[in-house]
């Protein structure tokens, strides 16, 4: 039998815990009808940790998080602290996370489920059954490239610099995961730069072509510029299986990607860093929403895209595809069911808390495994 997976659990502000605490409903789930074990850590990050600490995460936790298996992280922030200096903000604490973890590859799946596939903002015939990855490189690129800043010119104006850098290490990396989680969908990859008008597109598309031909020409690879993907994603997303992309490019595409699908609340994401030597990714799972402080403490968050974290995290870092299936379909099929939270209610379907959302899904877990 396996050792129990380590997780740190990291709930933060706002609507965070309260996704968490259903969260932890199909965990302990997992723990009682199957041999997955976990071995679950609950500390403080963000607002929260602020409130108490005066540092939105601590050495502590920081310690914890590079020792963890993997993290679970709800969400931080807060009106409440708009007012402080940026390096104690509480959303200080997940870019320190992604730096000091290497978190190198985001995940965003933009998956429609049937019964919500009127929700989207596309044609139901568009969207029906769209299971797409947006695979962003989230560490470099010109959020991160020097030279930076706004200077001032002798004429009195001022100029505003940013810069694009791609190194091969830096694409081929990405590249890799991007290939690996094609070769267990459907085999096909986009990859999606500007290499028409950017030298640092250019590269992106040769290395990305090298790797392909060196290690991975089973699979599909086509090039696509990233204005013509964007008008794809919204004219036929279907013929997409994983998108690998910019840091700057995916944080546009993604969020296509994202409108495709309905609401925030059914978003899971996960970012993903190096193997370690014992063979474990640094990896970090979260919703793709924030703290959602106009419904804080109303029941009315949807606990879903947290859930759907959880599932990411039981298929990428833990090897337990089937497991992830199972919380895929218990999903489908509440939605089936016609329960809904508010944020994706239609009206002939049942409202609910996102308490009794939880313990729903854990109901029907229970009637799928039984
Ligand atoms: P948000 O994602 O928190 O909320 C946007 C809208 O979507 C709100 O109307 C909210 O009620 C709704 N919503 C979000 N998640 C939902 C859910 N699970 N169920 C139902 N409805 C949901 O974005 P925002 O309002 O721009 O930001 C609020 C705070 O969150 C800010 O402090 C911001 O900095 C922070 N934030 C944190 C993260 C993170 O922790 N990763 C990400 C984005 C924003």
């Amino acid at each position: 039998m396996s050792a129990n997976k380590k997780i740190l659990m990291l709930p933060g502000d706002g609507i965070g815990p309260e996704v968490m605490q259903q969260t932890n409903r199909v965990i302990n789930w997992f723990d009682k009808n199957t041999e997955v074990g976990f071995d679950i850590e609950e500390e403080l990050v963000g607002g929260a940790s602020y409130d108490k600490y005066n540092t939105p995460i601590t050495d502590e936790v920081m310690e914890k998080a590079l020792n963890a298996d993997a993290i679970l992280f709800g969400a931080v922030g807060g009106p409440e602290y708009d007012d402080l200096s940026f390096d104690v903000k509480p959303e200080r604490a997940l870019l320190k996370l992604r730096k000091d973890l290497g978190l190198f590859a985001n995940l965003r799946p933009a998956i429609v489920f049937n019964a919500l596939a009127d929700a989207s903002s596309l044609k139901i015939e568009i969207v029906r059954g769209l299971d797409i990855m947006i695979l962003r490189e989230l560490t470099g690129g010109i959020y991160f490239g020097e030279p930076r800043g706004i200077e001032k010119l002798s004429d009195g104006t001022r100029r505003g610099i940013n810069t694009e850098v791609y190194s091969t290490k830096e694409i081929r990396r990405v590249g890799e995961v991007g290939f690996e989680l094609a070769s267990k969908r459907k085999g096909i990859v986009h990859s999606v730069e500007k290499a028409n008008v950017m030298e640092s597109g250019l590269l992106w598309r040769e290395e990305m072509q090298y790797l392909y031909e060196e290690k991975f020409d089973h699979l599909k690879l086509s090039h696509m510029y990233a204005d013509n993907c964007a008008m794809q994603l919204v004219k036929d997303p279907r013929q997409f299986d994983v998108i690998v992309t910019t840091n700057l490019f995916g944080d546009l595409l993604s969020d296509i990607s994202a409108a495709l699908t309905g609401s925030l609340g059914m978003l899971p994401s996960a970012s993903l860093g190096e193997y370690n030597k014992q063979g474990i990714r640094k990896s970090l799972y979260e919703p793709v929403h924030g703290s959602a402080p106009d419904i804080r403490g109303t029941g009315k968050a949807n606990p879903i895209a947290m859930i759907l974290s959880f599932a990411m995290m039981l298929r990428y870092s833990l090897d337990r595809n089937k497991e992830a299936d199972l919380i895929k379909k218990a999903v489908g099929l509440v939605l089936k069911d016609g329960l809904r939270t508010a944020d994706i209610f239609q009206s002939g379907k049942t409202l609910v808390s996102t308490e009794k959302m939880g313990e729903e899904i854990c109901n029907r877990l229970d009637r799928i495994a039984n």
